[in-house]
């Protein structure tokens, strides 16, 4: 039976769906490098652990290939998002959702087949523009 959720990276974007995803009763496993982050998230995700993602062995002994989806949110180190990607395709998972960081981020992301490429500040701005616009709209 797949699990539904894995969540790499609990900075501010990957910390917000960790705990959205958790609000809304799915069974998330919340994981970063960093003991601080995981402590903090103990008590939200189903589950928490420290790992560091980039490792091949550290992906197969979490057992990420039962996950349905995994959204990797990691953000600064472009070259751990990258390899992090690599590897969970490589392992087979059916969606991987991925933060970029920047377009040549996500051009690479693209390639390496992520399913779906976000970038959080860029996609938001748009949002709250068309927002601002059909708000202006109903205005007059
Ligand atoms: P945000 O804007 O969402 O706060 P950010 O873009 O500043 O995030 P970072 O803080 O660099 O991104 O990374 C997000 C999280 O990913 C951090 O909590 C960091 O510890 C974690 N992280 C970085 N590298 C790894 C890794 N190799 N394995 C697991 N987690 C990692």
């Amino acid at each position: 039976m797949k699990r539904e959720f894995a969540v790499i990276g609990l900075g501010r974007f990957g910390g917000s769906i960790c705990r959205e995803l958790s609000a809304e009763g799915m069974d998330v496993l919340a994981i970063d490098i960093y003991e601080d982050k995981v402590k903090e998230f103990k008590n939200i995700a189903a589950h928490a652990v420290i790992a560091d993602t980039t490792d091949e062995n550290v992906l197969k002994e979490l057992g990420i290939r039962n996950f349905d989806h995994v959204i990797v949110a990691i953000g600064d180190d472009i070259q751990a998002s990258i390899l992090t990607t690599l590897m969970l395709k490589e392992l087979g998972i059916n969606k991987i959702t991925v933060k970029a960081q920047n377009d040549y981020h996500e051009k690479v992301l693209n390639k390496i087949g992520a399913d779906h490429v976000v970038h959080p500040e860029r996609d938001m701005g748009k949002r709250i523009a068309h927002s601002i616009i059909s708000t202006n709209i109903l205005d007059h």
